[in-house]
């Protein structure tokens, strides 16, 4: 089989660290990023502060330096990609602070041009050329639903004009296998139809949102696929799926500062993330109990954690040294769900 490979990961989780480079301008900037391993070794220090116990080393199953282009990641995603086929369920999710890459990562710049794609656009292009191939044996159907889970509350942001309805959440599995079945579901049948959607529901996310007061990078935007496959002979049916998300940034707000609107959504971010790493934690350590009731993003998430499913966290590192703490922070975060 091809996806030997992924499949002896330990409890189907893969942990890919990114460190994004200095933007334009930022050259002169100290960084953090001491060393990066053939083996996924990475070693950080705080440029500012002189001594011996500054060095930190974490460990991943893979880190992508700053030269990293989007093609070689998708590499290595790629295999995930084929399972769906096979029926698996597959999470692919971007921790990290805000402004560490995770957008690029998962969807690219804003203006994204073929080479810029991020991790959706390749991996449903991928989609649909691999059901292409094996159209004559099972006819595929794939369908997109995208959601955005901000302050707790899901939101369809794939109906027209970006819908303020708060969509109920199934806990237990429905047998299409959907979590939040109200969400407006999209037939797509080529990559441009996706981007198209895509498209619609970035807008309709940043609906309201000002400079300053930056939603989307408050809010955890979920991208889900559900693929259906008709075998012709038996007419038996496959269901697997795809959930690709682009977490809230994960930078700790100052608690003396914040107030109202903001302490609120600091909150809830802070809860939902600790629920995901809590949810991986157990899966990873093959807990008895997975706690996926603690937040609507892990019950959203559920059947593509855990079981029958195969997880992959790209985990953004800032390479400022400025950033420092909140990196140190991140990668604790994925280490220990690693
Ligand atoms: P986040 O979504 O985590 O807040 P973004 O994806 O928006 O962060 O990235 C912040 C900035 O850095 C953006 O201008 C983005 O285009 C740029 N950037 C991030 N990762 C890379 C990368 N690997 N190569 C080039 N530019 C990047
Ligand atoms: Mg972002």
């Amino acid at each position: 089989r091809l996806y030997n490979e992924v499949q002896e990961l330990k409890g189907n989780i893969r942990v890919y660290c990114r460190i994004r480079p200095f933007l334009p301008g930022q050259n002169s900037r100290q960084t953090s990023i001491e060393y990066i391993g053939e083996n996924g070794e990475l070693v950080v220090a705080n440029p500012f502060k002189q001594g011996k116990d500054t060095h930190r080393l974490f460990k991943f199953n893979k880190v992508f330096g700053q030269a990293a282009t989007q093609e070689e990641v998708f590499l290595d995603t790629r295999p995930l990609i084929r399972s769906i086929l096979d029926g698996y369920n597959v999470c692919i999710f971007a921790y990290g602070q805000t402004g560490s890459g995770k957008t690029y990562t998962m969807s690219g710049p804003s203006i994204t041009s073929k080479e810029e794609w991020g991790v959706n656009y390749r991996a449903l292009n991928d989609l649909f050329h691999l059901t292409q191939i094996r159209q004559n044996a099972v006819v595929y159907e794939v369908g997109v639903q995208m959601v955005e889970i901000y302050n707790e509350q899901v939101r369809d942001i794939l109906s027209d004009g970006g819908s303020s309805q708060r969509l109920g959440i199934w806990n237990t599995a429905l047998p299409n296998g959907l979590a939040v079945p109200d969400a407006s579901m999209h037939s797509v049948r080529s990559t441009e139809d996706v981007l198209e959607l895509m498209n619609i529901g970035l807008m309709n996310r940043t609906v309201g949102a000002t400079a300053l007061n930056e939603r989307s990078s408050r809010s955890h935007c979920v991208l889900s696929v559900h693929v259906r496959g008709v075998d012709v002979e038996t007419d038996s049916v496959l269901r697997g799926s795809l959930n690709l998300v682009d977490l809230a940034g994960s930078e700790r707000v100052d608690r003396s500062e914040a107030t109202g609107e903001r302490l609120k959504e600091a909150q809830h971010i802070n809860k939902s993330l600790s629920a995901l790493g809590d949810v991986i934690f157990a899966l990873a350590h093959k807990n008895t109990h997975v706690p996926y009731r603690n937040s609507k993003l892990t019950q959203v998430l559920q059947s593509s954690l855990g079981g029958q499913a195969k997880t992959l966290m790209f985990v953004q590192v800032n390479p400022d040294g400025d950033s420092y703490a909140e990196t140190v922070s991140t990668l604790k975060f994925a280490e220990r769900v690693s």
